[in-house]
């Protein structure tokens, strides 16, 4: 190759003219060259091998000898030599695009100058087509890159990137064909996804195993393969190819296929540009893949998630942190007579049960109890839980417990019903208990019973009472409210419970200031504090101590009743409030009680819009607190 390019192609028919030219410019300076003495042995030279500079002789015998400059002026550059001074026809040779006219006889640096400056002239433009042609490569890659990525930013179809990246990759590096191969997790083999040029024939032949010593090195390694030449039947591989570059497709640190280009046909070799390149598109490919994976899984997902909350019974909303809908379930729509439209809208503008718009408001309280019951104007009732989702907004969750309030119902009136029934039988067996140490003297004997009878009866009465109080409680009857000093009430129960404090040695501490009132219901107050002293008294053994507490804080009255008694456990203050609950111990074997007491101070409270709780350690004693807020006289 290099010989050819420097060859000067040199004619005259003068062997004189030759051999000093040659002798004294070709040769010190070190050119190849070839003779011809006329025009058809030129052309024969030039056919046979393109010099780079021809140096002609404007006179061959006969011949003119710038009819080959006529021929080739375009393609060769030209050194014409002449003899004659014509001004004609020098500006003729000039004009056809000669580099330089040598008139006969001239300086042998002369000519030494112009070769030079031809080869200079010659090595330039060649640089600059190469650059040409290196610029329009790359721009061609770069379409060919942004074209892929554009597509892998785009919609989703895979098939269709992938099919641009091994045309692509076919294209730019120069190959026969290409193919892009995926493992099949399942079986280690090898599919093809996508391909270009590939015959039919090769496109059913090409399911390999991943231990194919070719696929399989580029998918072991990780790294990509270039075979040409003899090192491609140095490989096993079912792959007929003369020359082959394969890269890895890798997904995170594993490989998930191979991206390959070959040529069958030429000989033709790969180059590390073509790695660079089939790397780059296989990295478009991988993200392509994984895109359409990440897509499919979070399309099942939603999908999933889509179904369960559809056939949820429960009513799901969530909402940002504006309260603009976000979702809605079936069961939601159906409750609050919604549907599509209402997404993206604020919660209160589409909403008309005021209920569950206040639900929502509650995420401002500091209360993380947020919770509410919604009546629907079709009467059903919802209970409902609010939760702040991280980064969404706000969830809340909505149960029909319409059922569970009718059975509840039920189940209170049942009970009302036996118990009223029961307290007038009981109300005369207990005159007639009475009336019998009067209607005769007794034995020792029949005095202990009677004695055991009325006790027995005493806490059936109890539990009536009791029964017939909750009853009426919840049911809401008998139930005017007023300004009610709560001092007063606790210290009229205090003197009403110290004869029994005092017949159980205990020490009852009392700190109650005239504060303000709370708006209440006396009779049921007094049941409350007269539960709770009375329980202290209980549960707590003799020589004992209880204090009582009043206070005011923050726009609540605060009572709290301290024993030094017997306790509850952690797992028993999680049920004491319950109805009938009563804690079965050692200690608590002897004393008699309903277990309805606390349920009943609880429900109280509760229509007080108050709280109530326990705080205790088994052993040491416990503390109940009620908390009630301050009566506000309305302003008008
Ligand atoms: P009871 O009629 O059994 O007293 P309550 O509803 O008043 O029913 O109380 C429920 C249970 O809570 C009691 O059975 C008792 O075990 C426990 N309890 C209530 N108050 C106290 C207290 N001050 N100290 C220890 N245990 C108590």
């Amino acid at each position: 190759m290099a010989m050819t390019t420097n060859t000067i192609l040199l004619v005259d028919d003068n062997a004189e003219a030759r051999a000093w030219l040659i002798e004294s410019v070709l040769r010190p300076e070190g050119y190849a060259f070839v003779e011809a003495t006329n025009l058809s042995e030129a052309r024969a030279h030039i056919l046979a091998q393109p010099p780079q500079i021809i140096i002609l002789d404007a006179q061959l015998g006969d011949e003119n000898g710038l009819a080959l400059l006529a021929e080739y002026g375009l393609r060769y550059p030209f050194i014409v030599t002449t003899t004659r001074r014509s001004v004609d026809e020098m500006s003729a040779a000039l004009e056809a695009g000669v580099v330089d006219v040598l008139v006969k006889p001239f300086e042998p640096q002369r000519l030494a100058r112009t070769l030079a400056r031809t080869l200079r002239m010659i090595k330039a433009v060649g640089e600059r087509q190469a650059l040409r042609e290196q610029v329009d490569r790359q721009a061609q890659e770069f379409n060919a890159l942004y074209t892929v990525g554009k597509r892998i930013s785009g919609l989703f179809n895979t098939d269709e990137i992938l099919e641009l990246v091994v045309s692509a990759a076919v294209n730019l590096s120069g190959a026969e064909q290409g193919s892009l191969m995926l493992i099949k997790p399942e079986t280690g083999e090898l599919y093809l996804r996508a391909q270009h040029r590939l015959s039919t024939q090769e496109t059913q032949r090409l399911r390999v195993k991943v231990n194919d010593t070719l696929m399989g090195r580029v998918i072991q390694s990780g790294r990509p393969m270039m075979l040409s030449g003899t090192d491609v039947r140095k490989v096993q591989t079912s792959l007929l190819v003369k020359s082959i570059l394969g890269v890895p497709l890798s997904v995170g640190d594993k490989v998930i296929g191979v991206l390959t280009v070959e040529n069958q046909i030429s000989s033709r070799s790969f180059g590390k540009h073509d790695v660079h390149l089939l790397t780059t598109l296989a990295d478009q490919a991988a993200i392509a893949i994984e895109n359409a994976r990440l897509f499919r899984a979070a399309e099942r997902e939603r999908a999933k998630l889509g179904t369960i909350l559809h056939e949820m019974q429960d009513v799901v909303i969530v909402t940002d942190d504006e309260l603009r809908i976000l979702l809605i379930n079936e069961a939601a729509c159906e409750a609050f007579q919604l549907n599509d439209t209402a997404l993206g809208q604020p919660l209160a503008e589409v909403v008309a049960v005021q209920p569950l718009i206040d639900l929502f408001e509650q995420r401002h309280t500091e209360d993380f109890v947020w919770r509410a019951d919604i009546t629907l104007p079709d009467g059903r009732v919802l209970q409902g839980q609010l939760s702040p989702l991280e980064g969404v907004g706000y969830g809340a969750v909505l149960r029909d417990i319409t059922r569970l309030i009718e059975l509840d119902r039920i189940k209170s009136e049942f009970v009302s019903i036996v118990s009223h029934d029961l307290r007038t039988p009981l109300t005369s067996i207990r005159g007639y208990v009475n009336l019998l140490p009067r209607v005769g003297p007794l034995t020792e004997m029949q005095q202990d019973f009677v004695a055991r009878v009325e006790r027995s009866m005493d806490s059936i009465v109890d539990l009536i009472s009791d029964l017939l109080d909750i009853g009426k409680i919840e049911a809401g009857v008998d139930w005017e409210m007023h300004a009610v000093a709560l001092h007063t009430v606790v210290r009229e129960v205090i003197e009403r419970l110290q004869p029994t404090a005092d017949m159980h040695y205990h020490t009852l501490t009392v700190d109650v200031p005239d504060l303000p009132p709370v708006l209440g219901n006396l009779r049921r107050l007094d049941q409350v504090v007269a539960n709770l002293i009375g329980n202290a008294i209980k549960y707590t053994p003799d020589n004992g101590s209880i204090k009582v507490s009043l206070q005011e804080d923050d726009g609540f009255l605060i009572l709290q009743v301290r024993d030094s008694g017997i306790g509850i456990s952690l797992e028993d203050q999680r049920h004491i409030f319950d109805k009938f609950y009563r804690v079965e111990s050692e200690a608590t074997e002897k004393i008699s009680g309903t277990g309805l007491g606390l349920s009943i101070v609880k429900a109280i409270v509760k229509k007080h819009s108050g709280r109530v709780w326990a705080e205790s350690e088994l052993g040491r004693g416990s503390t109940f607190t009620v908390l009630l807020p301050r009566y506000v006289e309305k302003t008008k």
